[in-house]
């Protein structure tokens, strides 16, 4: 690693960028209805315009909370929150299961008859593995096992959730055609770059679930949050938000965000807001990854988002699995010259470093 950022230098960098480390909850503004649904393209299921993110869920309360007031589309996998995730989830669906479309983030070739036990049901609606690589979209290991386990009757539709590199993991899955619904990073930072995709991705019937939605918004600034969330439902092709929650209040204000349309008023807010942060988000491209020493970067770039909206506890959970390459960094900065927004990735490596070892 080069120069080492001390604590205070990082907290300026993290006001500076616009972000508040302090918690907060979205609030939703007034007047606003019954959460909205759109049909996730070809799999034709109706799913509210947010959906219930289990990342960080333990309580499962929370959960049936979100379904009773009408959230209809819900997320898990078994590695979330250390396994208490999926057994929240279990719980709750001992006597919800017919209200929900499940959504599960597991291998097709995994153990998903574990998992189907933990969650208390014989399917999930939508089985999405992470795919980083786009040659994975095509991995006849995996097409057979998801094709297996539609056989068996443990998945109804097949996907993938896609963290980095996504402008080529969508391209290549869009020309493949196999996978019925992508889930994707998404947000202020990155829908210029990916929205002619996910225009092409509707052509072809697949259905978008949008994670890392508050990517690039401030967690002690809720009118923003409110607006960057709305915005980015007004692209149409975007079925839903997948949303992490883990309070009751998180879930509350959610819903009011679905249910409302963005105001002239909050469209010139966010527009405020994106003057001031556009140059510094990271659009999670991918192309930064050239590190002659195998540094993951655009993994990091998105533990360096978590970190800036708040998430630490997600950011550290993520570094830690990263930090051996992290640390063998010598600030060579091909990365940077890489980056087509020409982001200062060497210093914020290092400011991760800093804040999260
Ligand atoms: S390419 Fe980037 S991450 Fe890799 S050593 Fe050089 S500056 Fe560090
Ligand atoms: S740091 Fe730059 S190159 Fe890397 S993913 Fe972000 S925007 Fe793309």
């Amino acid at each position: 690693m080069g120069r080492s950022v001390s604590r205070r230098e990082f907290l300026r960098d993290v006001a500076l960028y616009g972000a508040a480390i302090a918690g907060g909850y979205l609030v939703a503004s007034e007047g606003e209805g019954k959460l909205a649904t759109r049909v996730l393209g070809r799999t034709k299921l109706k799913v509210t315009v947010v959906s219930f993110g289990g990342l960080r869920l333990e309580n499962p309360d929370v959960l049936s909370m979100a379904i009773d007031k009408g959230m209809n589309l819900i997320h898990t996998s078994p590695g979330y929150a250390g396994g208490r995730s999926i057994k929240a989830f279990g719980e709750v669906m001992k006597t919800k299961r017919s209200k929900v479309y499940l959504a599960l983030k597991d291998s097709p070739t995994g153990n998903i008859d574990g998992a189907l036990k933990i969650l208390n049901t014989d399917y999930v609606d939508i089985l999405l593995p992470q795919i980083d690589i786009p040659d994975q979209v095509r991995n006849e290991r995996w097409i057979e096992g998801y094709e297996r386990l539609k056989k068996e009757g443990k998945i109804r539709f097949t996907g993938f959730a896609c963290h980095t590199n996504i402008p080529a993991v969508m391209e290549a899955a869009i020309e493949f055609g196999y996978h019925d619904v992508m889930l994707i990073s998404y947000n202020i930072g990155n829908r210029k770059m990916l929205d002619p995709l996910i225009e092409r991705a509707a052509e072809k019937g697949i259905g978008i679930m949008a994670m890392k939605a508050m990517g690039g918004l401030r967690r002690g600034d809720p009118e923003t949050i409110v607006a960057g969330l709305k915005s980015l439902l007004t692209n149409k092709g975007v079925h839903t938000l997948l949303i992490g929650m883990t309070t009751f209040e998180e879930v509350e204000c959610n819903l009011k965000v679905g249910a409302g349309e963005l105001t002239k008023a909050e469209a010139e807010l966010l527009e405020r807001h994106m003057a001031v942060v556009a140059a510094t988000l990271c659009a999670g491209c991918g192309k930064c990854n050239v590190c002659p020493k195998g540094i993951s970067i655009a993994d990091l770039m998105r533990c360096y988002e978590y970190a800036m909206r708040g998430d630490l506890d997600v950011a550290k959970e993520a570094y830690t699995s990263l930090r051996a390459s992290c640390v063998s960094c010598d600030g060579c900065k091909k990365c940077e010259l890489a980056c087509p927004k020409g982001l200062p990735i060497a210093r914020r490596l290092n400011q991760l470093h800093t804040l999260l070892s």
